[in-house]
């Protein structure tokens, strides 16, 4: 059996590439997006709490009718956890209808906004450790796995890598991972090649996202795709004539 590379030891990835340095391999993809798309600027959000509030509100909408909603809540005063949570619901519910399921979202923003509150704001929560501050995320209601870390990484610049349908997709057809490995393994993965660099995993996020907006939709667009050349999926679909890249 062949020695694993100082990579896969390293960040503890069973990679797909034989005798391909798998962190190097991630940092050319990054590359390679950052090239075509530009910086992302992610997370539009001049506050933490907005940032934390503006990922539930584009839960199952188009990022601008969250944004929509970040607007009206800035120009009522009530982008502040504290306002926010002292709302009237009616209010809380008429400012948020615009990114739709207005009624559970405007629940669920008041109860992140009573913990953020009661948890001493972002100073205090800042002391907790990533598990710790993970877990107190997950226990709030509509707050998942991806969203927990999207508020780790842009709101608490923790160096976490979003594991979402995006980056398993693109990293599957890439040919870099599996795509069905444990979200846990696929994120701290990531996160080694990068050295554990928030802006850098918040960018590749950003990254992975635009670029299956773009390019690798469900049914890929190969042809023009900055992946293209290193591509396993492009490279099979040549052969097969199934589309030029
Ligand atoms: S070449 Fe095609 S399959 Fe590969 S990353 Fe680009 S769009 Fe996706």
């Amino acid at each position: 059996m062949p020695a694993p590379t100082a990579a896969r030891d390293r960040c503890g990835v069973k990679g797909r590439r034989r005798g391909e340095d798998r962190a190097s391999t991630l940092r050319t993809i990054f590359d390679r997006l950052a090239a075509a798309y530009g910086g992302q600027g992610w997370w539009p959000a001049r506050a933490p709490f907005e940032m934390m509030a503006g990922a539930l509100l584009t839960q199952r909408t188009a990022w601008r009718n969250a944004e929509r909603v970040i607007e009206s809540l800035r120009r009522a005063g009530a982008l502040s956890p504290e306002v926010l949570a002292g709302l009237p619901t009616p209010t809380l519910e008429a400012l948020v209808r615009p990114a739709g399921t207005f009624r559970t979202k405007a629940a669920r923003l008041r109860i992140l906004a009573r913990w953020y509150v009661d948890a001493g704001g972002r100073e205090s929560l800042k002391q907790r450790t990533t598990p710790e501050l993970r877990a107190e995320l997950l226990a709030l209601p509509g707050i998942g796995p991806e969203t927990a870390d999207d508020i780790l990484v842009y709101a608490f610049a923790r160096p976490v890598f979003v594991v979402d349908a995006y980056a398993r997709r693109i990293f599957s057809r890439y040919g870099w991972a599996g795509g069905e490995e444990p979200r846990e393994q696929l994120s701290a993965a990531v996160a080694c090649a990068f050295g554990r660099d928030a802006a850098v995993l918040g960018e590749l996020h950003a990254l992975l996202v635009e670029h299956g907006k773009r390019h690798c939709r469900s049914s890929p667009r190969c042809t023009g795709c900055p992946l293209a050349a290193r591509c396993r999926t492009a490279a099979r679909r040549v052969e097969t004539g199934g589309e030029d890249a």
